[in-house]
């Protein structure tokens, strides 16, 4: 909802180490998923102030740029702390505007922090390499230099995590960074760059501004900003994807995802079971690595349907801050009706509903975006909904008569940011790593997330770019090369 004059606790931006109040005109409430309270209203900044941060970030380059490498990291290292001491904390306000589970927030919180250790081996990371003697008194010498000012676009789904895909690796190499967060969860971020104002990081390293697509345009089309990391939905990975590369600025676009999973006849049925049933309806189905699509082959289809059936049934909705749940909310009450209108959909074109989260009734939660895990046998392949990205705890069951059938399900998918198999079989094991058209792959795995030190890896309409995000990528990503070609002088040099 958009109104003119915010009520509520307005949400500043930190822009150049100051905490600055925006002179938006339009905000936007941020609302509680699993009570429809309102926590706050959040800015939807326009250009001018979008400009301000990226002119702060470019005006503290050149001595950020200077500053060796491990004093850089030290800042990490206190940050590393300040986010372990609040790490409670940090979940309650993820839980708060994100609606997952306590539980869930802690863990997203976990794979942040693994991302700032990983980004304060950079001294190690950024090195370049040589070779003496390329001709005779020749040296030559690959060195990796910082980019400038480098901005991110994160999406609703971990407001913790996905900020910290980007953040500790631009600013190690030595870039000074932008981060504009979901509009939708506003306030880890908020409290986050609190903690980053305790590391001792020089004013304008980091900057945060909050705002929508006037923000994100300002910041694809301004000259001073050298590269944009992206995490949401397709069509705007596409969109950012286009307009940052039209305007010359390197570009890493992680979109939407429909991941399968292969259930296999000889797999550990209940574990398979298990973990399926929280990789479905974890985080109320909203995580890019979600498996929404479970092909089932042979003698695996009755066994899984039933057994999935009955794990995702006993499921505990409510409140994410309310112990025992196990699923939280969706995020919006549009995101609701859209996921709604989706389940009758699939039941419009044949499906069968096996278990209906429509509707949902949770005690407390009147207000709430809730919607019970769904279950949806027979979808077919044909059918749009096969291939639609729902984002919401959906889990559509497929058969097959064989693994190369199963593997063509997934060739089919516009999506490839993860597959997994279930299997006690090394060569089917085997064959599906090999030719699974995804970019991350679980074998007898549900959420095949990659540590910080692996890249976040994703293909086709999942992906767009070259460098993913995390790990060895972000250093490539955050670095440009330069080689040096070096005579001196020297007894053995050629002689002119
Ligand atoms: P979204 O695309 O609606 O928004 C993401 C960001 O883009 C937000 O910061 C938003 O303000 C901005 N934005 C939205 N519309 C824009 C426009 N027209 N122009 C410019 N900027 C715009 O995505 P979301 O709903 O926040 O997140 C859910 C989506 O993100 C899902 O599709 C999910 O699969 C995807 N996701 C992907 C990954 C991955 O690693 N591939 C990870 C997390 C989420």
């Amino acid at each position: 909802m958009t109104v003119a004059a915010p009520p509520l606790t307005r949400i500043p931006n930190y822009i150049n180490g100051q905490w600055q109040d925006s002179t938006a005109n339009e905000w936007q409430d941020v609302i509680n998923p699993a009570t429809g309270e309102t926590l706050a209203s959040v800015p939807l900044s326009d250009a001018a102030e979008v400009s301000k941060a990226i002119d702060a970030a470019a005006a503290a380059y050149p001595a950020w740029r200077r500053t060796p490498p491990e004093d850089r990291i030290q800042p990490l290292f206190k940050l590393k702390q300040l986010l372990e001491d609040h790490l409670d904390e940090l979940a309650r306000i993820i839980t708060q505007e994100n609606g997952k589970t306590f539980a869930e927030a802690k863990a997203e919180l976990r794979r942040a922090i693994e991302n700032v250790e990983v980004a304060c081996g950079i001294p190690m990371m950024m090195q370049g390499y040589n070779l003496e003697d390329v001709a005779r008194g020749i040296d030559e010498t690959m060195i990796r230099q910082p980019l400038g000012v480098v901005a991110a676009v994160t999406a609703f789904n971990f407001p913790g995590m996905i900020p910290f895909w980007f953040l500790p690796y631009a600013i190690a190499c030595g870039n000074t960074f932008i981060v504009k967060p979901s509009e939708r969860v506003p306030l880890t971020m908020r409290r986050t760059f609190e903690l980053l104002e305790r590391t001792g990081l020089p004013a304008g390293v980091v900057n945060l501004v909050n705002g929508g697509k006037a923000a994100v345009d300002t910041i694809l089309d301004h000259p001073k900003v050298r590269a944009v990391s992206f995490v949401g939905s397709t069509p705007v990975a596409k969109y950012i994807y286009a307009r940052a590369g039209a305007n010359g600025k390197r570009a890493q676009c992680q979109g939407g995802a429909k991941n399968h999973v292969i259930v296999l006849p000889d797999a550990d049925m209940k574990m398979a079971t298990q973990i399926i049933n929280d990789s479905a309806f974890g985080c109320a189905g909203q995580r890019c690595l979600a498996v929404s699509v479970a092909v089932t082959v042979g003698e695996a289809q009755r066994t899984f349907r039933d057994s999935i059936t009955e794990a995702a049934a006993s499921l505990r909705v409510g409140n994410g801050l309310d112990k025992d749940v196990q699923m939280g909310p969706v995020i919006t009450s549009q995101s609701r009706a859209r996921i709604e209108s989706l389940i009758d959909r699939g039941t419009r074109e044949g499906a069968k509903l096996l278990l209906d989260g429509r509707s949902a009734k949770v005690p407390g939660g009147e207000n709430g975006n809730f919607v019970k895990p769904t279950v949806l046998d027979g979808v077919s392949a044909e059918s749009d909904l096969a291939d639609t990205e729902i984002f919401g705890p959906v889990l559509s069951l497929v058969h097959a008569n064989n693994l190369d059938d199963a593997l063509g399900f997934l060739e089919r998918s516009a999506y490839g940011n993860q597959a997994s198999l279930f299997t006690s079989s090394g060569a089917a094991a085997r064959r599906f790593r090999y030719e699974a058209p995804a970019g991350n792959i679980g074998i007898n795995i549900g959420v095949a997330a990659p540590m910080a030190y692996f890249p976040f890896s994703g293909w086709k309409d999942s992906f767009f770019g070259v460098q993913h995000g995390q790990g060895r990528d972000a250093v490539e990503f955050y670095t440009e090369k330069k080689v040096v070609v070096e005579r001196w002088a020297a007894d053995h040099s050629r002689k002119f």
